[in-house]
C-alpha cells in the first residue's frame, strides 16, 4: 500500500489554527485593540458594520510598522514581542503568540495600512484567506489601520453559527469595555453602522468607568488601594446600595489585562456578604499588579484565565482590602444599632429589598409524621381537614427561584390535577400562605400547593403576550419622567427591546449617550419601581439571548414577567392569593411556568391514606 499521510496545505492549517483565536467578531476586535495598545496608541477608533460581519476596522496612532514588518505580521508565530523563551515569563504586553493577525487573515478579507512615525510613505497590504493579493507603498497617516471584511467568508459553518446582530454587537462592546476601562489614558471612539456610538476622551479611571457605565455611578464608586511588596491592588468598588440585579459590572484586571477568576471573585463577594440583598451583585473594577513571573497567563487560548503562584495570599489581600474600604467609608454596619438603620424606611437605600428571613431545611423531616408540632403556622378551625405545619422545618425561604425544593417526604407527588377554570367551584375559602413561598388550598379531595412566584410569572407572561396581540396597552404618563443611564452594551439592548417595550406600555425615549428618559409605564407599575424593573428586564433578556433562541417579543414578555412577578418571600393577603389562583386557572397553561418550572403540586387523599397506612 502506498503512503497516505500528507501535510495539510498552509491555508487549511491556518484556518484550523484560526478557530482557536477567532470565534466571533468580538475576538477580532479584542486582538486588534490589544495590538493597538501594544503599539503605544493614544487614540483608537473602532468601526463596525453589521455587528462585525461586514466590517471590523481598527485605526490607531501607534508606532506603525515598516514594510517588512507589515508583511511579516501576518505570518503565524510572527511577533515583535517575544525574542527568547524567558520572555514568555516576563511579558507584560497584551499578546505574545504572534497568531492573531495570521488567524484573522485566514478567515477574512484584510486590508492593512501602516506607517512608521518618521517615514514619508506607508505600506498597504491586501490579504484574502491567507493569500497575499497586493503589497504596495501608500500615503497614509502614522500608525496602523486594519480593516477586516467579510469575516468567515470561507467558513460558512462559522458564519451561520453567529448569533443575531445584537448579540454579536454586545459581545463586541463587552470586549471593548474590558480594554477601554483599563486604558483610560487612551481616547476611544466607536462608529457603529456609520454612526458614532461611543466617544471616550482620555480621562482618569473613575471618569472612564462613569463614561462607560453611566452617570449613576458618579456617587457610587469608592476607591480601593492596597500595596505590599509583591502586589498592588487599586480600582473602585460600587457601594452596597449601588449593587444591581445584573452581574455585568464586575471587572478584574491583572497587569492591565481583563481576567475571569472565580476564586478572586469570591474574595470580593464575601466582603459584601450581609451588605447587599439576595439576588443583587456587587460591582467592582479592580486592578491587580503583580510580578509577571508569578502568573501563568497562557493557560487558556483566549487568555481570560490566569493562574497565580500564590492564590490564597492574593485572596486574603483582596478580601481584607475591600472589607477595610467598606469599613472606612462606613458602608458596613459595625454596631447593632447601626444595623437598625437598614430597617429605617427613610434611610433605606432606594432599591434595597429586604432579605427574606432564612430558615434551615431538614430534608429528612417528615411533617406528616410529627405528632405534636410546636407552632402551628396556620389553623383553619372550620376546616375539617386540619393541617399543622412546623415552620422551623420548612425549606429555606431564601432559596432562589430556580432551586429545586426537596419534597419533605417520599410520597410521589402528582404535579398537577386536571383542573380547569371550571373547577373553581372546588375551591373554598380555606387558603393560606406557607413560608411566604407557597399558596396552599384544598380541592375536593386533595391539597393543592402552588409556587407563588412560578404561578405569577405564568400569569404575567400570558398577560403580556396578549398585550402584544391586542395592542390595546394603556401607557400611564409619569408625573416626573425618570432618567436612566446605562452602559453602552445595556443601552444597545434597551434600544433593541424598545419597540416591544412600548407595545407593553413603556414609553422610553432615547436621549443619546446611553441615557434614556422614561415618560410612561404600564398602569400596573409604580413609578418608584421603574429602574429596578428595567434592570430586571435587561438581565433576563440578556440571559435569554445567550441561552435560548426566543422570538424577540416572547423574550421581552418573559423578561418583563420575570422582573415584575411576585417573588418568594413576599407576603400575600388572602384576596391576593385567591386572585392568583383565579388568574392561574384562566391561563392557557397552568401547570408550568414560562421557563418550565412546576407551578402546582397536588397531594391526593389516596396518597395521604397510603402515608397513614405505611
Ligand atoms: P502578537 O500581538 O501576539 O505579537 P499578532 O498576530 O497580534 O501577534 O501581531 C503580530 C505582530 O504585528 C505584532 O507583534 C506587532 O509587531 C505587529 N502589529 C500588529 N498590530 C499592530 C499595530 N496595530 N501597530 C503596530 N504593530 C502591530
Ligand atoms: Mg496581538
Amino acid at each position: 500500500m502506498s503512503d497516505i499521510i500528507q501535510l495539510l496545505p498552509d491555508h487549511i492549517a491556518n484556518q484550523i489554527a484560526a478557530g482557536e483565536v477567532v470565534q466571533r467578531p468580538a475576538s477580532v476586535v479584542k486582538e486588534m485593540l490589544e495590538n493597538a495598545i501594544d503599539a503605544g496608541a493614544t487614540k483608537i477608533e473602532l468601526i463596525i458594520k453589521d455587528a462585525g460581519r461586514t466590517l471590523i476596522q481598527v485605526i490607531d496612532n501607534g508606532a506603525g510598522m515598516s514594510a517588512t514588518d507589515a508583511r511579516m505580521s501576518f505570518e503565524r508565530h510572527a511577533t515583535s514581542k517575544l525574542r527568547k523563551a524567558e520572555d514568555l515569563f516576563a511579558i507584560c504586553t497584551m499578546g505574545f503568540r504572534g497568531e492573531a493577525l495570521a488567524s484573522i487573515a485566514a478567515v477574512a478579507h484584510v486590508e492593512l495600512k501602516t506607517k512608521l512615525q518618521d517615514d514619508e510613505l506607508g505600506t498597504q497590504i491586501i490579504i484574502e484567506g491567507s493569500e497575499m493579493k497586493d503589497q504596495s507603498p501608500c500615503a497614509c497617516a502614522s500608525g496602523t489601520s486594519i480593516a477586516v471584511k467579510n469575516l468567515f467568508f470561507n467558513i460558512p459553518a462559522r458564519r451561520n453559527f453567529l448569533k443575531s446582530d445584537s448579540v454579536e454587537y454586545n459581545h463586541i462592546l463587552e470586549e471593548f469595555n474590558r480594554i477601554a476601562l483599563i486604558h483610560p489614558e487612551v481616547a476611544f471612539t466607536i462608529y457603529n453602522n456609520g454612526k458614532q456610538s461611543v466617544l471616550l476622551p482620555p480621562s482618569a479611571y473613575k471618569l472612564r468607568i462613569i463614561a462607560l457605565f453611566g452617570n449613576s455611578f458618579q456617587s457610587k464608586l469608592v476607591a480601593i488601594e492596597e500595596n505590599t511588596q509583591s502586589i498592588h491592588i487599586s480600582g473602585y468598588i460600587v457601594t452596597p446600595n449601588g449593587a444591581r440585579r445584573t452581574r455585568g459590572d464586575q471587572y478584574f484586571f491583572v497587569n492591565k489585562r481583563f481576567i475571569k477568576h472565580p476564586y478572586l471573585h469570591h474574595a470580593v463577594d464575601k466582603a459584601f456578604t450581609e451588605l447587599i440583598p439576595q439576588g443583587y451583585f456587587p460591582g467592582y473594577f479592580i486592578s491587580i499588579e503583580v510580578d509577571p513571573k508569578t502568573i501563568d497567563i497562557n493557560i487558556h487560548p483566549t487568555k481570560t484565565e490566569i493562574k497565580f503562584t500564590d492564590e490564597k495570599l492574593i485572596y486574603g489581600f483582596l478580601n481584607s482590602c475591600i472589607r477595610k474600604t467598606l469599613g472606612i467609608n462606613s458602608l458596613t454596619p459595625t454596631l447593632d444599632f447601626n444595623q437598625e438603620q437598614y430597617f429605617n424606611v427613610d434611610q433605606m437605600p432606594k432599591d434595597y429589598i429586604p432579605k427574606a428571613p432564612t430558615l434551615n431545611l431538614n430534608p429528612n423531616y417528615n411533617p406528616f409524621s410529627n405528632p405534636k408540632p410546636d407552632k402551628p403556622e396556620y389553623r383553619h378551625n372550620s376546616d375539617p381537614m386540619r393541617i399543622d405545619f412546623n415552620p422551623d422545618f420548612l425549606p429555606d425561604a431564601s432559596m432562589n427561584g430556580d432551586s429545586q425544593i426537596l419534597p419533605p417526604t417520599e410520597i410521589s407527588i402528582q404535579s398537577s390535577l386536571n383542573i380547569t377554570a371550571d373547577s373553581e367551584k372546588y375551591f373554598d375559602a380555606s387558603i393560606f400562605q406557607l413560608n411566604k413561598t407557597y399558596i396552599v388550598t384544598k380541592l375536593k379531595t386533595s391539597i393543592l400547593v402552588i409556587d407563588q412566584q412560578a404561578a405569577h410569572e405564568r400569569i404575567l407572561f400570558e398577560k403580556y403576550l396578549l398585550r402584544f396581540e391586542n395592542s390595546t396597552t394603556i401607557i400611564q404618563q409619569t408625573l416626573f419622567p425618570q432618567t436612566l443611564n446605562y452602559s453602552a452594551s445595556e443601552a444597545e439592548l434597551i434600544k433593541e427591546m424598545n419597540t416591544e417595550l412600548f407595545r407593553l406600555g413603556f414609553d422610553i425615549q432615547e436621549f443619546g449617550n446611553n441615557t434614556f428618559i422614561v415618560n410612561g409605564t404600564p398602569a400596573d407599575i409604580e413609578d418608584g419601581e421603574v429602574k429596578n424593573i428595567i434592570d430586571g428586564i435587561l438581565e433576563n433578556f440578556k440571559n435569554n439571548l445567550i441561552t435560548q433562541r426566543l422570538d424577540k417579543d416572547v423574550n421581552v414578555a418573559l423578561s418583563l414577567a420575570k422582573s415584575t412577578s411576585i417573588k418568594q418571600g413576599q407576603s400575600l393577603t388572602e384576596i391576593e392569593m385567591q386572585n392568583i389562583i383565579d388568574e392561574l386557572y384562566a391561563c392557557q397553561i397552568s401547570d408550568t411556568s414560562p421557563t418550565g418550572k412546576k407551578i402546582t403540586v397536588a397531594i391526593t387523599e389516596d396518597q395521604l391514606k397510603r402515608l397513614f397506612n405505611s
